[in-house]
């Protein structure tokens, strides 16, 4: 192993982790010192509520390789991950969850990977530990779902815990995109990836911060940014329906003939009435979705404000 000097970045998004911080930030430092290299551990308060915005702010003051990155308000997790990769200056960079469901203790085997040459090292969850079945069954499916839709080849069982080279972190700065799944751009980009197993702990302290709506949009953001099969289902969905309205109205014509005993609830005009409805809504709905973020992004805001940075808080100072 070459022992030239480098420097580590770590980014931990937080939001109300105030339970867990403190553990964090010790269990961090610990591997980190270890490296015997210069670091530092960038954390972005992602609009937290119970506290956790002080105690981020007491460990920067505590210790200078703390930098923090405090959001105006809530702007999600995959938001919050881009401001730490924009803030950050390593040579490599390790983006991982504040409530030690990644075991800090990862880091080095991510490292490893990354001084053999791989510019993307991810971690694969081989197992998770203390986790709701519904939890489970979800995220198993969203990652199967993820894979079939999309162009771009996404490992398996992969979360947002990762090793980025300075080069991928600096691509992915121009990518502005309002509605992001990294774990897809980090894909999308290429170079040479790796991918290093881990056991996923329970949650150190307090509940998720992903319900089920935040794993929905996420998982919506990940197909409608790297998939236009939605799109085709509704030419698809177009021809079926139409094959359909044709069989249905031969059934149409059978009764216009007079053949007796089909039931009134089964005529097909009323039938067809409600499916082509039914049909017409799911796929305005679709465009409706693509559109929404098209509009979004045409208006060009910021990706999130920030209230207040490292250097903020030294000018406050003087
Ligand atoms: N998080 C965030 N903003 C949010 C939701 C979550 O910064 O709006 C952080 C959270 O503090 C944690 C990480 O993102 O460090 C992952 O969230 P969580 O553990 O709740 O997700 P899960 O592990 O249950 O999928
Ligand atoms: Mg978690």
């Amino acid at each position: 192993m070459s022992e030239e000097r480098v420097v580590f970045s770590v980014i931990a998004p937080i939001y109300n982790e105030i339970e867990s911080i403190n553990e964090f930030y010790n269990r961090i430092r610990l591997v980190l010192e270890q490296l015997q290299q210069p670091w530092e551990l960038i954390l972005v308060d992602d609009g937290s509520v119970d506290g956790s915005t002080e105690r981020i702010l007491a460990l920067a003051e505590e210790d200078e390789r703390v930098l923090p990155v405090i959001f105006a308000r809530n702007f999600g997790h995959q938001i919050a991950v881009t401001a730490g990769l924009d803030a950050s200056s390593g040579d490599a960079v390790v983006i991982i969850d504040s409530d030690l469901q990644d075991p800090p203790e990862v880091i080095p085997d991510l490292i490893a990977r990354w001084r053999e040459g791989y510019e993307v090292v991810y971690a694969v969850r081989s197992e998770r530990e203390g986790e709701s079945w519904f939890k489970l069954i979800t995220a198993g499916l969203f990652y199967r779902l993820i894979t079939r839709m999309t162009e771009v080849d996404i490992p398996l069982d992969t979360g947002d815990f990762r090793l980025l080279d300075r080069e991928v972190v600096d691509v992915m700065g121009t990518m502005r995109e309002r509605y992001r799944f990294l774990r897809g751009m980090t894909s999308w980009v290429g170079f040479r990836q790796a991918g290093v197993s881990y056991k996923r702990a329970a949650r150190f302290a307090g509940s998720t911060k992903y319900p089920f709506k935040k794993m929905v949009r996420l998982a919506l953001n990940a197909v409608t940014g790297f998939s236009f099969v939605p799109l085709q289902m509704i030419t698809y969905g177009g021809v079926i329906v139409t094959v359909i309205s044709v069989l249905l109205w031969l059934v149409d014509l059978l009764l216009v003939l007079g053949v007796q005993g089909i039931p009134e609830i089964l005529q097909p005009g009323l039938i067809g009435l409600f499916f082509l409805g039914g049909v017409q809504l799911i796929s305005i709905g679709i465009l409706g979705e693509y559109i929404g973020r098209l509009y979004d992004e045409a208006r060009g805001r910021p990706l999130y404000i920030v209230r207040k940075n490292k250097t903020q808080i030294e000018h406050n100072e003087e």
